[in-house]
Protein backbone atom coordinates (compact mmCIF):
# COMPACT_ATOMS: atom_id res chain seq x y z
CA UNK A 1 0.00 0.00 0.00
CA UNK A 2 1.15 2.95 -0.87
CA UNK A 3 1.11 6.37 1.26
CA UNK A 4 -2.21 7.95 -0.31
CA UNK A 5 -0.38 11.76 0.75
CA UNK A 6 2.20 12.50 -1.53
CA UNK A 7 5.33 14.25 0.12
CA UNK A 8 6.12 17.89 -0.49
CA UNK A 9 9.13 16.49 -2.94
CA UNK A 10 6.46 14.14 -5.19
CA UNK A 11 4.20 16.94 -5.37
CA UNK A 12 6.42 19.28 -6.66
CA UNK A 13 7.46 16.98 -8.99
CA UNK A 14 4.47 15.97 -10.05
CA UNK A 15 3.42 19.76 -10.39
CA UNK A 16 6.92 20.51 -12.20
CA UNK A 17 6.08 18.15 -14.97
CA UNK A 18 2.54 19.29 -15.43
CA UNK A 19 3.36 22.92 -15.64
CA UNK A 20 6.14 21.55 -17.81
CA UNK A 21 3.40 20.31 -20.18
CA UNK A 22 0.29 22.49 -20.15
CA UNK A 23 2.55 25.89 -19.68
CA UNK A 24 -0.86 28.24 -20.00
CA UNK A 25 -3.06 25.82 -17.95
CA UNK A 26 -4.88 28.03 -14.56
CA UNK A 27 -4.26 26.59 -11.47
CA UNK A 28 -7.62 24.43 -11.00
CA UNK A 29 -7.29 22.69 -14.68
CA UNK A 30 -4.19 21.76 -13.58
CA UNK A 31 -5.08 20.59 -10.42
CA UNK A 32 -7.79 18.40 -12.09
CA UNK A 33 -5.21 16.81 -13.98
CA UNK A 34 -3.11 16.27 -11.34
CA UNK A 35 -6.22 14.23 -9.70
CA UNK A 36 -6.49 12.62 -13.08
CA UNK A 37 -2.82 11.28 -13.20
CA UNK A 38 -2.72 10.32 -9.31
CA UNK A 39 -5.86 9.38 -8.17
CA UNK A 40 -4.97 7.70 -4.94
CA UNK A 41 -3.59 11.05 -4.07
CA UNK A 42 -5.49 12.57 -1.38
CA UNK A 43 -4.46 16.56 -1.72
CA UNK A 44 -6.34 20.22 -1.86
CA UNK A 45 -5.63 22.70 -3.84
CA UNK A 46 -4.56 24.75 -1.79
CA UNK A 47 -1.46 22.84 -1.03
CA UNK A 48 -0.78 21.72 -4.57
CA UNK A 49 -0.99 25.97 -5.04
CA UNK A 50 2.20 26.41 -2.99
CA UNK A 51 4.39 23.87 -5.68
CA UNK A 52 2.74 25.32 -8.66
CA UNK A 53 4.28 28.11 -10.71
CA UNK A 54 1.78 30.66 -11.95
CA UNK A 55 0.48 29.70 -15.83
CA UNK A 56 2.64 31.65 -18.63
CA UNK A 57 -0.71 33.29 -20.03
CA UNK A 58 -1.20 37.08 -18.43
CA UNK A 59 -4.90 37.18 -18.86
CA UNK A 60 -7.70 34.84 -17.38
CA UNK A 61 -10.39 33.50 -19.87
CA UNK A 62 -12.57 31.77 -17.68
CA UNK A 63 -13.59 34.21 -14.85
CA UNK A 64 -15.09 37.33 -14.89
CA UNK A 65 -17.26 36.54 -17.28
CA UNK A 66 -20.54 37.54 -16.44
CA UNK A 67 -20.96 39.84 -12.91
CA UNK A 68 -23.87 38.90 -11.35
CA UNK A 69 -23.58 36.15 -8.67
CA UNK A 70 -20.30 34.91 -10.40
CA UNK A 71 -18.29 36.57 -8.27
CA UNK A 72 -15.04 34.24 -8.57
CA UNK A 73 -15.88 32.17 -5.42
CA UNK A 74 -14.46 29.06 -7.30
CA UNK A 75 -13.20 27.56 -3.45
CA UNK A 76 -11.30 24.94 -5.48
CA UNK A 77 -10.94 21.24 -3.81
CA UNK A 78 -11.11 22.11 -0.82
CA UNK A 79 -14.30 24.57 -1.05
CA UNK A 80 -16.20 21.30 -2.03
CA UNK A 81 -15.74 19.80 0.85
CA UNK A 82 -19.09 18.61 2.75
CA UNK A 83 -20.08 19.50 5.71
CA UNK A 84 -20.89 15.64 7.55
CA UNK A 85 -21.20 14.37 11.20
CA UNK A 86 -22.70 12.22 13.34
CA UNK A 87 -26.31 11.18 14.20
CA UNK A 88 -27.09 10.72 17.21
CA UNK A 89 -31.12 9.94 16.46
CA UNK A 90 -30.01 6.92 14.68
CA UNK A 91 -29.67 3.02 16.41
CA UNK A 92 -27.53 1.97 14.04
CA UNK A 93 -27.17 -1.38 16.28
CA UNK A 94 -31.32 -2.03 15.90
CA UNK A 95 -31.32 -1.53 11.95
CA UNK A 96 -28.07 -3.31 11.02
CA UNK A 97 -26.33 -4.71 13.99
CA UNK A 98 -23.25 -5.95 11.95
CA UNK A 99 -22.19 -2.99 10.63
CA UNK A 100 -20.63 0.43 12.59
CA UNK A 101 -20.46 3.97 11.86
CA UNK A 102 -16.46 5.47 11.62
CA UNK A 103 -15.14 8.90 10.52
CA UNK A 104 -12.10 8.70 8.43
CA UNK A 105 -9.77 11.04 8.90
CA UNK A 106 -9.30 11.73 5.50
CA UNK A 107 -9.77 15.39 4.04
CA UNK A 108 -12.51 15.25 2.47
CA UNK A 109 -13.78 11.72 3.39
CA UNK A 110 -16.19 12.20 6.38
CA UNK A 111 -18.26 9.16 7.72
CA UNK A 112 -18.47 6.12 6.89
CA UNK A 113 -19.65 2.14 7.53
CA UNK A 114 -17.38 -0.56 8.15
CA UNK A 115 -18.21 -4.35 9.39
CA UNK A 116 -18.13 -5.19 12.49
CA UNK A 117 -17.89 -8.78 11.82
CA UNK A 118 -17.76 -11.12 8.24
CA UNK A 119 -20.39 -10.30 5.74
CA UNK A 120 -21.26 -13.27 2.88
CA UNK A 121 -22.04 -12.80 -0.55
CA UNK A 122 -25.89 -12.47 -0.83
CA UNK A 123 -26.78 -11.54 2.70
CA UNK A 124 -29.48 -8.66 3.65
CA UNK A 125 -27.28 -6.41 5.38
CA UNK A 126 -30.29 -4.09 6.25
CA UNK A 127 -33.49 -2.74 4.99
CA UNK A 128 -34.93 0.70 5.28
CA UNK A 129 -37.84 2.78 5.07
CA UNK A 130 -36.99 6.58 3.42
CA UNK A 131 -36.75 9.52 6.21
CA UNK A 132 -37.58 11.61 3.82
CA UNK A 133 -39.58 10.01 0.68
CA UNK A 134 -39.59 11.72 -2.56
CA UNK A 135 -40.36 10.40 -6.04
CA UNK A 136 -38.71 10.47 -9.62
CA UNK A 137 -40.75 12.59 -11.74
CA UNK A 138 -41.50 9.60 -14.29
CA UNK A 139 -43.91 8.67 -11.37
CA UNK A 140 -45.74 11.54 -11.02
CA UNK A 141 -48.67 9.90 -14.03
CA UNK A 142 -49.44 6.85 -11.26
CA UNK A 143 -49.11 9.15 -8.70
CA UNK A 144 -51.81 11.89 -9.67
CA UNK A 145 -53.82 9.10 -11.68
CA UNK A 146 -54.31 7.51 -7.99
CA UNK A 147 -52.43 4.13 -9.17
CA UNK A 148 -49.64 4.38 -6.93
CA UNK A 149 -49.14 4.77 -3.23
CA UNK A 150 -47.66 8.48 -2.50
CA UNK A 151 -46.13 7.24 0.69
CA UNK A 152 -44.52 3.96 -0.14
CA UNK A 153 -44.52 4.04 -3.96
CA UNK A 154 -46.16 0.85 -4.42
CA UNK A 155 -48.62 0.40 -7.03
CA UNK A 156 -51.88 -0.16 -6.67
CA UNK A 157 -53.35 -3.83 -7.59
CA UNK A 158 -54.89 -3.48 -11.09
CA UNK A 159 -58.11 -3.00 -11.42
CA UNK A 160 -57.78 0.26 -9.45
CA UNK A 161 -58.24 -0.54 -5.88
CA UNK A 162 -61.32 -0.47 -4.07
CA UNK A 163 -59.46 -0.28 -0.66
CA UNK A 164 -56.96 2.20 -1.58
CA UNK A 165 -57.13 5.22 1.10
CA UNK A 166 -57.34 8.70 -0.17
CA UNK A 167 -56.52 11.98 2.00
CA UNK A 168 -59.33 13.23 4.01
CA UNK A 169 -58.23 16.78 2.64
CA UNK A 170 -57.55 16.86 -0.86
CA UNK A 171 -57.54 14.73 -4.06
CA UNK A 172 -54.19 14.73 -4.40
CA UNK A 173 -52.81 11.52 -2.72
CA UNK A 174 -53.57 7.64 -2.32
CA UNK A 175 -52.13 5.09 -0.10
CA UNK A 176 -52.23 1.49 0.12
CA UNK A 177 -53.62 1.50 3.60
CA UNK A 178 -53.90 3.39 6.82
CA UNK A 179 -50.26 2.78 8.08
CA UNK A 180 -49.18 4.98 4.70
CA UNK A 181 -51.53 7.32 5.56
CA UNK A 182 -50.49 8.26 8.85
CA UNK A 183 -46.56 7.47 7.68
CA UNK A 184 -47.08 10.46 5.07
CA UNK A 185 -48.86 12.74 7.70
CA UNK A 186 -46.31 12.16 10.47
CA UNK A 187 -43.01 12.47 7.70
CA UNK A 188 -43.21 15.15 5.30
CA UNK A 189 -44.38 13.34 2.43
CA UNK A 190 -47.73 15.12 2.94
CA UNK A 191 -48.33 16.39 5.88
CA UNK A 192 -50.69 18.79 6.79
CA UNK A 193 -48.49 22.04 5.34
CA UNK A 194 -47.96 19.88 2.08
CA UNK A 195 -52.04 19.28 1.76
CA UNK A 196 -53.06 21.34 -0.27
CA UNK A 197 -56.67 20.74 1.34
CA UNK A 198 -55.59 22.09 4.35
CA UNK A 199 -52.76 24.75 3.48
CA UNK A 200 -54.40 26.85 0.72
CA UNK A 201 -50.26 28.32 0.72
CA UNK A 202 -48.41 25.17 -0.88
CA UNK A 203 -50.61 24.99 -4.34
CA UNK A 204 -48.24 27.36 -6.30
CA UNK A 205 -45.32 25.03 -4.56
CA UNK A 206 -46.82 21.20 -5.32
CA UNK A 207 -48.20 22.50 -9.04
CA UNK A 208 -43.81 24.13 -9.50
CA UNK A 209 -42.44 20.38 -8.48
CA UNK A 210 -44.67 18.81 -10.44
CA UNK A 211 -44.23 21.00 -13.53
CA UNK A 212 -40.98 21.14 -13.02
CA UNK A 213 -40.30 17.58 -12.40
CA UNK A 214 -38.39 19.46 -9.52
CA UNK A 215 -37.52 16.25 -6.98
CA UNK A 216 -34.66 18.04 -5.41
CA UNK A 217 -37.40 20.88 -4.50
CA UNK A 218 -39.95 18.40 -3.27
CA UNK A 219 -36.90 16.98 -0.95
CA UNK A 220 -36.53 20.49 0.54
CA UNK A 221 -40.16 21.18 1.27
CA UNK A 222 -40.56 18.04 2.75
CA UNK A 223 -37.46 18.48 4.58
CA UNK A 224 -38.48 21.92 6.11
CA UNK A 225 -42.47 20.78 6.50
CA UNK A 226 -41.39 17.72 8.48
CA UNK A 227 -39.44 20.41 11.28
CA UNK A 228 -42.05 22.61 10.65
CA UNK A 229 -44.85 20.81 11.76
CA UNK A 230 -42.71 19.03 15.03
CA UNK A 231 -41.72 22.32 16.04
CA UNK A 232 -45.31 24.35 15.40
CA UNK A 233 -47.02 21.41 17.46
CA UNK A 234 -44.19 21.73 20.61
CA UNK A 235 -42.29 18.43 19.78
CA UNK A 236 -39.45 19.81 20.97
CA UNK A 237 -37.67 16.30 20.77
CA UNK A 238 -38.46 15.78 17.40
CA UNK A 239 -38.12 18.60 15.84
CA UNK A 240 -34.63 18.62 17.42
CA UNK A 241 -33.72 15.47 16.18
CA UNK A 242 -34.65 16.50 12.54
CA UNK A 243 -32.66 19.96 12.97
CA UNK A 244 -29.47 17.50 14.07
CA UNK A 245 -29.74 15.33 11.04
CA UNK A 246 -29.70 18.20 8.97
CA UNK A 247 -27.79 20.51 9.93
CA UNK A 248 -25.57 18.34 11.87
CA UNK A 249 -24.95 14.97 10.23
CA UNK A 250 -26.09 14.92 6.67
CA UNK A 251 -23.30 15.42 4.11
CA UNK A 252 -24.43 19.31 3.15
CA UNK A 253 -22.96 21.45 0.59
CA UNK A 254 -24.48 24.72 -1.21
CA UNK A 255 -25.85 24.13 -3.83
CA UNK A 256 -24.39 27.71 -5.43
CA UNK A 257 -20.43 26.45 -4.05
CA UNK A 258 -21.22 22.78 -6.02
CA UNK A 259 -22.73 24.59 -9.62
CA UNK A 260 -20.02 27.25 -9.07
CA UNK A 261 -17.06 24.97 -9.89
CA UNK A 262 -19.14 24.16 -13.44
CA UNK A 263 -17.05 25.27 -16.25
CA UNK A 264 -20.23 26.76 -17.84
CA UNK A 265 -21.30 28.75 -14.46
CA UNK A 266 -20.18 32.49 -15.84
CA UNK A 267 -23.12 32.06 -18.35
CA UNK A 268 -25.57 30.13 -16.00
CA UNK A 269 -25.34 32.16 -13.07
CA UNK A 270 -27.74 34.42 -13.67
CA UNK A 271 -30.50 32.98 -14.39
CA UNK A 272 -29.42 29.88 -11.86
CA UNK A 273 -29.88 32.53 -9.66
CA UNK A 274 -33.10 33.78 -10.58
CA UNK A 275 -34.43 30.51 -10.58
CA UNK A 276 -33.17 29.60 -7.03
CA UNK A 277 -34.89 32.77 -5.81
CA UNK A 278 -38.24 32.05 -7.54
CA UNK A 279 -38.15 28.75 -5.77
CA UNK A 280 -37.27 29.69 -2.56
CA UNK A 281 -40.26 32.38 -2.83
CA UNK A 282 -42.71 29.41 -3.14
CA UNK A 283 -41.26 27.62 -0.59
CA UNK A 284 -41.56 30.89 1.59
CA UNK A 285 -44.88 31.67 0.41
CA UNK A 286 -45.88 27.73 1.30
CA UNK A 287 -44.14 27.64 4.54
CA UNK A 288 -43.79 30.84 6.37
CA UNK A 289 -45.24 33.80 4.41
CA UNK A 290 -44.17 37.33 5.21
CA UNK A 291 -46.83 39.73 6.60
CA UNK A 292 -44.71 42.31 5.28
CA UNK A 293 -44.20 41.16 1.16
CA UNK A 294 -47.02 38.77 1.14
CA UNK A 295 -49.73 39.64 3.70
CA UNK A 296 -53.03 37.45 2.10
CA UNK A 297 -50.71 34.64 2.03
CA UNK A 298 -49.39 35.34 5.57
CA UNK A 299 -53.08 35.22 6.68
CA UNK A 300 -54.66 32.09 5.07
CA UNK A 301 -51.11 30.33 6.19
CA UNK A 302 -52.00 31.90 9.89
CA UNK A 303 -55.87 30.89 9.47
CA UNK A 304 -54.06 27.33 8.78
CA UNK A 305 -52.15 26.98 11.82
CA UNK A 306 -54.82 28.28 14.11
CA UNK A 307 -56.85 25.22 13.00
CA UNK A 308 -53.77 22.89 13.99
CA UNK A 309 -53.13 24.38 17.22
CA UNK A 310 -53.72 27.05 19.41
CA UNK A 311 -50.96 29.85 20.54
CA UNK A 312 -48.12 28.67 17.98
CA UNK A 313 -44.62 30.75 19.06
CA UNK A 314 -43.75 32.73 15.98
CA UNK A 315 -40.48 31.45 14.76
CA UNK A 316 -37.51 32.91 16.55
CA UNK A 317 -34.96 34.84 14.62
CA UNK A 318 -32.34 31.86 14.36
CA UNK A 319 -35.56 29.56 13.32
CA UNK A 320 -35.93 31.75 10.43
CA UNK A 321 -32.24 32.34 9.75
CA UNK A 322 -31.34 28.34 9.83
CA UNK A 323 -34.90 27.46 7.80
CA UNK A 324 -35.85 30.04 5.68
CA UNK A 325 -33.01 31.98 4.44
CA UNK A 326 -31.74 31.67 1.25
CA UNK A 327 -28.39 30.50 1.80
CA UNK A 328 -30.07 27.84 4.02
CA UNK A 329 -32.41 26.95 0.90
CA UNK A 330 -29.21 26.45 -1.04
CA UNK A 331 -27.48 24.37 1.60
CA UNK A 332 -30.47 21.94 1.70
CA UNK A 333 -30.66 21.42 -2.16
CA UNK A 334 -27.09 20.81 -1.88
CA UNK A 335 -27.78 18.05 1.14
CA UNK A 336 -30.46 16.52 -1.61
CA UNK A 337 -28.57 16.72 -4.27
CA UNK A 338 -25.59 14.55 -2.11
CA UNK A 339 -27.58 12.44 -0.43
CA UNK A 340 -30.76 11.17 -1.68
CA UNK A 341 -31.46 7.98 -3.61
CA UNK A 342 -33.39 7.79 -6.82
CA UNK A 343 -35.31 5.33 -6.00
CA UNK A 344 -36.99 6.80 -3.35
CA UNK A 345 -35.70 9.63 -1.50
CA UNK A 346 -33.37 10.50 1.45
CA UNK A 347 -32.25 7.20 3.76
CA UNK A 348 -30.98 7.89 6.85
CA UNK A 349 -28.62 5.09 7.30
CA UNK A 350 -27.81 4.50 3.68
CA UNK A 351 -26.76 8.03 2.80
CA UNK A 352 -23.34 7.21 5.64
CA UNK A 353 -22.83 4.77 2.58
CA UNK A 354 -19.56 6.04 0.80
CA UNK A 355 -18.75 5.61 -3.13
CA UNK A 356 -16.80 2.88 -4.34
CA UNK A 357 -16.34 2.28 -8.37
CA UNK A 358 -16.47 -1.69 -7.81
CA UNK A 359 -18.50 -1.68 -4.92
CA UNK A 360 -19.00 -4.53 -1.98
CA UNK A 361 -23.09 -4.11 -1.41
CA UNK A 362 -26.04 -3.53 -3.98
CA UNK A 363 -28.98 -1.81 -3.40
CA UNK A 364 -32.52 -2.98 -4.20
CA UNK A 365 -36.23 -1.95 -4.29
CA UNK A 366 -37.98 -5.18 -3.86
CA UNK A 367 -41.62 -5.62 -3.98
CA UNK A 368 -44.10 -5.20 -0.69
CA UNK A 369 -44.45 -8.92 -0.58
CA UNK A 370 -40.90 -10.13 -0.65
CA UNK A 371 -40.36 -11.06 2.87
CA UNK A 372 -36.63 -11.25 3.52
CA UNK A 373 -34.44 -15.09 3.74
CA UNK A 374 -31.48 -14.85 4.68
CA UNK A 375 -29.29 -14.51 1.72
CA UNK A 376 -30.40 -13.22 -1.78
CA UNK A 377 -28.51 -14.02 -4.96
CA UNK A 378 -25.32 -12.15 -5.37
CA UNK A 379 -26.82 -10.69 -8.17
CA UNK A 380 -30.47 -9.71 -8.82
CA UNK A 381 -32.05 -8.35 -11.89
CA UNK A 382 -31.19 -4.26 -12.27
CA UNK A 383 -34.18 -1.77 -10.89
CA UNK A 384 -37.81 -2.64 -12.13
CA UNK A 385 -39.74 -0.64 -14.09
CA UNK A 386 -42.72 1.14 -13.18
CA UNK A 387 -44.97 -1.45 -14.00
CA UNK A 388 -43.26 -3.76 -11.82
CA UNK A 389 -41.55 -2.45 -9.58
CA UNK A 390 -40.98 -2.61 -5.76
CA UNK A 391 -41.28 -0.55 -3.08
CA UNK A 392 -39.02 2.48 -1.72
CA UNK A 393 -37.81 0.69 1.06
CA UNK A 394 -34.39 -0.01 0.56
CA UNK A 395 -32.90 -4.10 0.91
CA UNK A 396 -29.13 -3.54 1.08
CA UNK A 397 -27.06 -6.79 -0.01
CA UNK A 398 -23.58 -7.80 0.01
CA UNK A 399 -22.26 -8.03 -3.61
CA UNK A 400 -18.86 -9.38 -2.79
CA UNK A 401 -17.65 -10.46 0.65
CA UNK A 402 -16.98 -8.28 3.35
CA UNK A 403 -14.46 -8.71 6.39
CA UNK A 404 -14.40 -7.31 9.55
CA UNK A 405 -13.06 -3.80 9.08
CA UNK A 406 -13.37 -3.30 5.92
CA UNK A 407 -15.67 -0.58 4.53
CA UNK A 408 -19.42 -0.94 2.82
CA UNK A 409 -19.48 1.00 -0.26
CA UNK A 410 -21.90 1.39 -2.85
CA UNK A 411 -21.72 2.99 -6.26
CA UNK A 412 -23.17 6.23 -7.05
CA UNK A 413 -22.78 6.37 -10.62
CA UNK A 414 -23.45 3.67 -13.64
CA UNK A 415 -20.31 1.03 -13.39
CA UNK A 416 -20.70 0.69 -16.63
CA UNK A 417 -18.94 4.09 -17.64
CA UNK A 418 -15.67 4.66 -18.42
CA UNK A 419 -13.02 5.92 -15.81
CA UNK A 420 -13.26 9.55 -17.24
CA UNK A 421 -16.92 9.27 -17.08
CA UNK A 422 -17.42 8.08 -13.60
CA UNK A 423 -14.77 10.74 -12.39
CA UNK A 424 -15.93 13.49 -13.54
CA UNK A 425 -19.71 12.36 -13.09
CA UNK A 426 -18.08 12.28 -9.38
CA UNK A 427 -16.58 15.51 -9.22
CA UNK A 428 -19.40 17.17 -10.81
CA UNK A 429 -22.18 15.86 -8.12
CA UNK A 430 -20.46 14.79 -5.36
CA UNK A 431 -17.31 16.92 -5.61
CA UNK A 432 -14.76 14.37 -5.26
CA UNK A 433 -11.77 12.84 -7.87
CA UNK A 434 -12.47 9.16 -7.51
CA UNK A 435 -9.31 7.25 -6.00
CA UNK A 436 -10.76 3.72 -5.21
CA UNK A 437 -8.68 0.80 -6.48
CA UNK A 438 -10.43 0.77 -9.90
CA UNK A 439 -10.01 3.95 -10.67
CA UNK A 440 -5.96 3.86 -9.31
CA UNK A 441 -5.78 0.24 -11.75
CA UNK A 442 -7.55 1.28 -14.54
CA UNK A 443 -5.55 4.84 -14.40
CA UNK A 444 -2.45 2.68 -15.04
CA UNK A 445 -3.55 0.57 -17.68
CA UNK A 446 -4.05 3.47 -19.98
ZN1 LIG B 1 -48.20 2.46 0.65
ZN1 LIG C 1 -54.10 15.97 1.35
ZN1 LIG D 1 -13.38 4.95 -8.61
Amino acid sequence: MTNPTPTDDELKSAAQILRQTHPSLGISKLFAQLKTDHPEWVVSEKRFKKFVTPSTTTTSTSTDGNGSGADGDKGGDDGLIAKTGLDPSLDIGSIAPKIKVKMFNVQGKGKGLVAKEKLQVGELVWQEEPWIATNDSDLTPYLSSREMCSQCLTLFPQPNPPLSVPCKHCAESHFCNRRCYSKATEQGTHNDYLCPGQNRECKALLSFINQKKARDIQGVARIIALWRRYRDLGDEKRAGEVEKRVWGSMARISQRTKEGERREWPYIAESRLEEWRLTHLLILRALNPSNDEDPESYKSFHRFLSTKKKNIPPLSKEEEERWFSFDSFLELLGLIGLNQESSGGLYALHCHLNHCCEPNLQVRNLPKTWSPPTSLPADLPPPMTAASRGTNKLSIIVKKTIHPGDELTISYVDQRLSREERRVKLREQYGFWCGCNRCVREGKED
